[in-house]
């Protein structure tokens, strides 16, 4: 998962990217509005933490201007100014969550993790996919209680497309959503065929239900 931290107290940025990457979220930084608005204008993110004393503008007017340029994280309000007003303000707007400063890291995470399974549709328990189980909690794909050992990046990669079950994604938006947001022309397609590859060859070991489709151009799609 993609994180945007937007934020212009630095030391707290910092503290927060230093959890969030150990509890295994890409991070990114903004520390001023214009600053995020430009980040989430060019990248795909799966969640932006907004601060909204930012030093430039209300970081309410992004979340307004996110919705113009159609991409959609999920967006966690997190600020010090408590107010009913501006709680109610922010998820008017289109917020997933609001948090209030001080507040503590492991608190964070756990919002983050219920918007995630709302947002996303994480489910919150093991999913039978065709002849697996996957047990999104203990991150284990297993089948007749065989387990597919699968890297930590193919599990995300699995996961990614079974939460997104019969849409196509690109393979674009696989490699962000994973690896992170790069620049276009670092863009390499052939690095997610790769990590599908050897996804379908790892489960295929154990059975052959053709669950994982390649749509030709675009990208792939698990349909069950
Ligand atoms: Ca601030």
């Amino acid at each position: 998962m993609n994180v945007l931290i937007v934020e212009d107290e630095k030391s707290l940025s910092d503290e927060i990217v230093v959890f969030l990457k150990s509890e295994g979220y890409l991070c990114e930084q903004a520390f001023t509005g214009a600053d995020a608005s430009e980040k989430i204008a060019i990248n795909l993110y799966d969640f932006v933490l907004l601060d909204l004393g930012l030093p430039d503008c209300d970081g309410l007017d992004i979340i307004n201007n996110d919705r113009a340029w159609g991409s959609e994280p999920a967006f966690i309000i997190i600020t010090a100014r408590g107010e009913v007003q501006d709680k109610v303000k922010g998820l008017d707007l289109g917020a997933d969550d609001y948090i209030a400063k001080p507040f503590a890291l492991t608190e964070l995470a756990a919002r983050m993790q219920a918007v995630g399974r709302r947002k996303f549709k994480i489910p919150g328990q093991d999913m039978n996919v065709g002849e697996f189980v996957i047990e999104f909690q203990s991150r284990k794909v297993t089948h007749n209680d065989n387990e597919v050992l699968l890297t930590r990046k193919e599990f995300d990669l699995l996961n990614y497309l079974v939460i997104n079950r019969n849409k196509v994604l690109t393979r674009q938006q696989l490699y962000e959503h994973i690896w992170g947001n790069i620049l276009e022309d670092q863009y390499d397609s052939n690095f997610i065929d790769v990590h599908i590859k050897n996804v379908r060859r790892k489960l295929n070991e154990f059975a052959s239900t053709p669950w994982l489709e390649t749509v030709r151009g675009i990208g792939y799609r698990v349909s069950f």
